[in-house]
């Protein structure tokens, strides 16, 4: 592609930055093999948009871009990312706002959602100077929708867009008691809802799966699968894939809501179950807030693995559909007596990780991270432990009360 110099001549600036004014990057302990990502800068306009960021050293790059929403993808190398507090909240020119993070061990990703349709101008990483960093160099310019889709469609036949499935344990067949599936929500890129204080539904939901685990392990009585066990992000469809891969005899989605500030305050648990029609404009919401994981972590939706299809839907599904139901009761009623319920405590909606059509789900929202109240209990390490029981509970008062002999190992 040309170079169109004095197009970008006035963007120049922005390569030589101002990243080594506090001194060459910091290394991270135990993190100082990969790349250090130390700032990020943004020029430029809708007729010619620049992205700028530093780096510790050169790496590669990959750049594609994917449509409904309009963003572009950089597929990079596992890097550490010490940016500015703020940085990819707003945007400029052509960028609207930008993401970055963990996609799978050894892989970073950042996602640029875009103002409009826009074409990849320039995309490249050139090596440290003397007096300057390595940088990864974006330049974007404004095109219309029609091209935009040609060259998503050209980009999707050149190269799988997705990261690699990951390997899957191998079910156990010798071991016949029920398995129960936690899926910590959000991860990596995708840090989920974040507390005044920057703290992520992420992190929250992972330890607190990982608290439940021991607790369902303690019992003997389960085998216990996590879909995710680190900071690593797994698409919604790849999620309800690892239970019914796995024979999930029940699975649980761990998440923590929050209610944005002009919409007042609420607080305590909610548990949903899947439907079609959401019980109220809340439950509504909180669905397509979770469903936008993908998007968020720059997943092409139309590559979303088509689990459902040859199945008897409507019979699996009803069957699966009051086992959910009954489950979701246990739950309310065991976490009444371990924390704050929502003053609506049971609700449902359309959301995409309950889906599996053979497989028993519900999503637990433990709390809001926007209310003070359950904030504190969200990020203590006693109430973690207590609510984590009362699940534990749960899940054990459901087999041993309505599916012994039913539901166990029937997959
Ligand atoms: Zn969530």
């Amino acid at each position: 592609m040309a170079v169109r110099a004095a197009s970008w001549a006035f963007l120049g600036i922005l390569l030589t930055g101002v990243a080594w004014a506090a001194g060459p990057p910091a290394t991270t302990p135990g993190a100082d093999s990969f790349p250090v990502a130390t700032d990020v800068r943004l020029g430029g306009d809708e007729a010619a948009t620049r992205f700028v960021m530093d780096l510790s050293r050169k790496i590669d790059l990959r750049a594609f871009t994917l449509a409904d929403p309009y963003r572009v993808i950089l597929d990079i190398p596992q890097v550490t990312f010490q940016l500015p507090a703020k940085a990819g909240e707003s945007g400029r020119g052509l960028i609207k706002a930008f993401r970055f993070g963990l996609m799978m061990p050894g892989g970073s990703r950042l996602v640029l959602d875009l103002a409009k349709p826009a074409r990849i101008d320039k995309a490249f990483v050139v090596d440290a100077t003397v007096d300057a960093p390595a940088r990864l160099v974006l330049d974007l310019a404004p095109t219309d929708r029609e091209s935009f889709l040609r060259k998503v469609a050209l980009d999707g036949k050149t190269a799988g867009t997705e990261p690699p499935p990951r390997s899957e344990p191998p079910a156990d067949s010798a071991d016949k008691r029920p398995l129960v599936v936690l899926d910590p929500g959000h991860g990596g890129i995708d840090t989920g809802t974040k507390g005044p204080n920057g703290d992520m539904e992420k992190n929250i939901v992972l330890d607190f799966a990982g608290r439940l685990r021991e607790r369902i392990e303690k019992t003997g009585k389960y085998r216990v699968l996590m879909t995710r066990t680190d900071d690593t992000f797994i698409p919604l469809g790849e999620r309800v894939h690892i239970a019914r891969n796995a024979g999930a005899a029940l699975f649980v989605s761990i998440h923590a809501d929050s209610l944005p500030k002009k919409e007042g305050d609420a607080q305590g648990a909610t548990v949903y179950t899947l439907s079609e029609t959401a019980t109220d404009s809340e439950a509504a919401r909180l669905a397509e807030e979770e469903n936008r994981a993908d998007v968020i972590a720059g997943v092409d939706l139309k590559d979303e693995p088509d689990d459902v299809a040859g199945i008897l839907l409507d019979l699996a599904q009803r069957e699966t559909k009051t086992f959910s139901v009954q489950f979701a009761h246990r739950l309310v009623t065991e976490l009444k007596a371990a924390t704050r319920l929502h003053k609506n405590p049971l609700k449902s909606a359309g959301f995409k990780v309950l889906r599996a059509p053979d497989v028993p789900s519900v999503l637990v929202e433990l709390g809001y991270v926007s209310n003070k109240d359950d904030l504190q209990s969200l990020l203590s390490d006693a109430w973690r432990d207590r609510t984590a029981a009362s699940v534990a509970q749960a899940i054990d008062s459901y087999f041993s009360t309505h599916v012994a002999g039913t539901r166990a190992g029937a997959n």
